[in-house]
């Protein structure tokens, strides 16, 4: 069974089950350190996406990737393609709206790249607003926090960007384009922080303030991939793909409902 949007005929969109749940992984491309590709966050939610789809096959299609996002304040490392927020939330939702066009009612944005989370968010609630549909957005790693923290290394803060736990996914997938000889151990938590914290997995800082990237960390890296293997990048992995798999399925079971006009 074909799981890849691109590649499916007309025809085969005309005729496909419309309540299979529509992947579209949005990420970034940008610096990961000194150790890690631009591509990254691309490489890690497609990973995902299609682990979904080998799992799930009939439940999904997955779209081809929007790979640049909202990243502006990275722009101080050479490599960086920034995409304007307004932008981005009106490319995403002109991709939302066009398969809202064809039938399809389940959406799921799904992030891979930190600073596109509340962007996505509104795209997704757009999305809903426009067309009628159910369309969700969410970052992968929220979905597998536990799971995370269950095997992870490092402490608070070891797990940001391009720190353990990405450097470890794309070990585990291409393990000769992770350079660990250049990492360097990068946690910038503060423990005294009452409302900070930028940690994907142990975070849920209360308040959020993005710096400029090269004004909180030398190379690029916010975290530590210092402690990142293989073996570890295979349990990340698994969990994310497990997870959001589960997400899937509970948005193939959602309802479809009826707004009602009060005036
Ligand atoms: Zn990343």
């Amino acid at each position: 069974m074909k799981t890849d949007y691109g590649k499916l005929s007309w025809e085969e969109v005309r005729d496909a089950d419309k309540d299979r749940v529509v992947i579209l992984n949005v990420s970034a491309t940008e610096d990961h350190g000194p150790h890690m590709p631009l591509d990254t966050d691309t490489v890690l939610g497609m990973a995902v996406a299609n682990g979904v789809a080998s799992k799930a096959p009939a439940e999904v299609l997955i779209m081809p990737p929007i790979s640049y996002g909202f990243n502006e304040h990275h722009k101080d490392f050479p490599g960086v393609i920034w995409i304007q927020p307004e932008t981005l939330i009106a490319f995403v939702t002109d991709v939302t709206k066009s398969l809202a066009h064809h039938g399809f009612r389940r959406i799921l944005l799904l992030n891979s790249h930190g600073s596109n989370h509340p962007v996505l968010d509104l795209a997704a609630r757009k999305t809903v607003i426009e067309t009628g549909i159910i369309c969700v957005s969410a970052s992968y790693w929220n979905l597998c926090a536990d799971k995370i923290n269950a095997v992870r290394k490092s402490e608070i803060g070891g797990i940001a960007h391009a720190g353990e736990f990405e450097a470890a996914m794309y070990k585990h997938l291409h393990p000769d384009l992770v350079h660990l000889e250049k990492a360097v151990d990068q946690n910038l938590h503060n423990p005294d922080s009452k409302f900070f914290n930028l940690d994907l997995a142990l975070g849920g800082g209360k308040a959020m303030l993005m710096r400029w990237w090269s004004e909180v960390t030398p190379d690029g890296t916010m975290g530590d991939p210092t402690l990142a293997d293989a073996e570890t990048g295979k349990a990340f992995l698994e969990a994310a793909i497990d997870e959001t798999t589960e997400l899937v399925r509970e948005i193939r079971r959602l309802p479809l409902l009826q707004r009602k006009d009060h005036h």
